[in-house]
């Protein structure tokens, strides 16, 4: 149990700084029965409170609103069955992503969900927001591949949906939790697919001179039926930022470059390879490059996946932005990204699941500056509003939290959001579990507004 100022400092916000607010206590539990007598405890004295798994949400999902309890759940992180032969795992919720994935090491399988911060965050937290990751293109995301969920409800009592058989009868109840931003329930227990590794890959880097040149180059792939494992676009600015962190050696003047994995049978890797390379080129690529060994594929993978860690040498705080949007529609997207970079005044660089259509505009500022922050909240309010109106969405991943509840009536008409708001009340009637998280009318205790109250804080807003 952690009750000093100093320890629960640490728990004011996620990976969306930019609103805090610091939990009255936060309890580690290492068993399904404590954090059930945790959840009856605060229901009896009528408090909130919040799951968290790594903190590394980027919406605010962990925020504390109105004080109140945070269960940690990162002590709960065995590994407790893995079964090749009917390909599941049982772990528990605080375990880190990537760890289920170097148990497997040598087995020849892997859990296929990575998001990019895989290396931190759990798979509790990754049940939660239903994350995806740069495989996702292939692969899926996180539903795809969560079999079963044992989960402890607001009142206090387990329940189990789905199982290692995956096709369970009736409503698809693990569907419905996965993604359910900790507003349902508190997952204990998620029992995955394992994923068969695939024979062969073939990493490729296309090097461009403009953003325009790489979306045209993203098109064209897609366009031509092929579905790589992964595609993934940074710009200018990010190769930069990713370059002094790591040496790989990328060209400090492209525009922008594009990560791309085909993976499959050894005998059709190569031609479809081939097939990229040329539509690269016929899009106006300066070079693709090939991985030539394991190694120079692994260090590729390292500057996309720690290209975020990297952006601390461009400025003391960022803000990390997620939308959808028609994958033709990226370059439109992206020239208003930039525009609208100019006209705030802050600097924006791009880093993304280009093939998803997945944007996520990394906004660089000082929080200590109120005046910056004002303009980041404007600037990411115009990109979202602009997802929006090109036929995309305000998230493709990293969820609603406590950042994106105001564009919900912009998504979603007042009866499509009483039906969620009710679907809600089934599992979370009173309203104690994550107060104010996702819904517009998801207030504590009925539909009330919580006040955010003492000790806790906001950015320089
Ligand atoms: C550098 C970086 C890169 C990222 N890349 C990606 C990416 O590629 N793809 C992607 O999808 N996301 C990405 N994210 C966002 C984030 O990592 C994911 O949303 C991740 O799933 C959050 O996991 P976590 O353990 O940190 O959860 P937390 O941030 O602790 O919590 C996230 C939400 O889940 C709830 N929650 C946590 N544990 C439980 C539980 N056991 N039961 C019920 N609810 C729970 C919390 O209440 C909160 O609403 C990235 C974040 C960073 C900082």
């Amino acid at each position: 149990m952690l009750c000093d100022a100093s320890d629960l400092l640490v728990y004011e916000c996620d990976g969306y700084v930019v609103e805090k607010n610091v939990p009255d206590l936060v309890l580690l539990p290492t068993t399904r029965d404590q954090v059930v007598a945790i959840v009856k405890t605060c229901n009896e004295f009528d408090v909130p409170f919040v799951p968290r798994g790594a903190g590394t949400s980027l919406s605010g999902g962990c925020l504390p609103v109105g004080g109140g309890v945070m269960i940690a759940l990162t002590r709960m992180k065995q590994i407790l069955e893995v079964n090749l032969r009917d390909r599941y795992a049982v772990v528990e919720p605080g375990l880190v992503n990537v760890h289920l994935t170097q148990r497997l090491k040598g087995t020849g399988y892997h859990y296929a969900p990575d998001p990019s911060s895989q290396g931190a965050c759990t798979i509790g937290g990754n049940v939660a927001t239903n994350s995806g990751g740069p495989h996702t293109l292939k692969y899926g995301v996180t539903v795809n591949h969560v079999l079963g969920v044992e989960v402890v409800l607001p009142d206090g009592s387990i329940v189990e949906f789905g199982g290692p058989t995956s096709q369970a009868a009736g409503y698809d109840l693990t569907g419905l939790f996965v993604g359910s931003e900790g507003t349902f329930g508190i997952c204990t227990r998620v029992t995955v697919r394992l994923t068969r590794n695939p024979a062969a890959y073939r990493t490729l880097l296309g090097i461009f001179e403009t953003v325009d040149a790489a979306t045209q180059a993203i098109s064209a792939i897609i366009g031509a039926g092929i579905i790589p494992a992964a595609l993934e676009m940074m710009d200018q600015g990010i190769i930069e930022a990713v370059e002094a962190a790591f040496h790989f050696g990328f060209p400090l003047d492209a525009g922008a470059v594009l990560l791309i994995e085909v993976d499959g049978l050894e005998v059709a890797v190569d031609e479809e390879a081939e097939k990229i390379v040329r539509l690269c080129e016929a899009s106006g690529a300066r070079e693709v490059r090939r991985a030539t060994s394991d190694k120079e594929r692994m260090l590729l993978w390292k500057c996309r996946k720690q290209a975020f860690g990297a952006i601390g040498r461009l400025s003391p705080s960022y803000c990390t932005q997620d939308g959808v949007v028609p994958r033709t529609r990226l370059p439109e997207i992206l020239a208003f990204i930039i525009a609208c970079g100019t006209r705030h005044g802050i600097r924006i660089v791009n880093v993304f699941h280009a093939g998803d259509g997945n944007i996520h505009p990394i906004l660089l500022f000082d929080e200590r500056d109120s005046d910056q922050v004002a303009r980041v909240l404007a600037a990411s309010d115009e990109i979202l509003t602009k997802c929006i109106e090109l036929g995309g969405s305000v998230t493709g991943e990293h969820g609603i939290g406590v950042e994106k509840i105001s564009f919900m009536d912009k998504l979603f008409t007042p009866d499509d959001l009483a039906v969620m708001e009710s679907v809600r009340a089934v599992f979370n009637p009173t309203g104690r579990l994550s107060p104010q998280k996702m819904l517009p009318t998801a207030g504590g205790c009925g539909t009330e507004t919580i006040e955010r109250s003492g000790p806790g804080r906001r950015a320089a807003l």
